[in-house]
């Protein structure tokens, strides 16, 4: 798996944990950002994934659903703390 958009070090890192748990494992999580910003990395896919999509021809679909697999995927940042807001394939 290829990510695009990878920090050495993102803003967010340096926030440190308010709420005593390193990783929060479920929400909702209050006014602790170093938590939420770490679980929105942790729903990032680290390894490659295939997904369905609809067969295209000539800019229709065919009916058919071919299997794709995805090895490259771009993330989306916060302009504030760099935190990860979604990513892209
Ligand atoms: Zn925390």
């Amino acid at each position: 798996m290829k990510i695009n958009g990878l920090l050495d070090h993102a803003r967010y890192e340096s926030i440190s944990c308010s709420c005593g748990k390193e990783v929060m494992d479920s929400f909702p999580i209050k006014e602790c950002l170093s938590c939420k910003f770490k679980q929105c990395w942790n729903s990032v896919p680290q390894k490659n994934f295939k997904v369905n999509e609809p067969e295209m021809k000539n800019d229709k679909p065919t009916g058919k659903t071919i299997t794709r697999e995805v090895k490259e995927i771009t993330l989306f940042r916060g302009s504030k703390f760099q935190d990860v807001i979604g990513w892209s394939y």
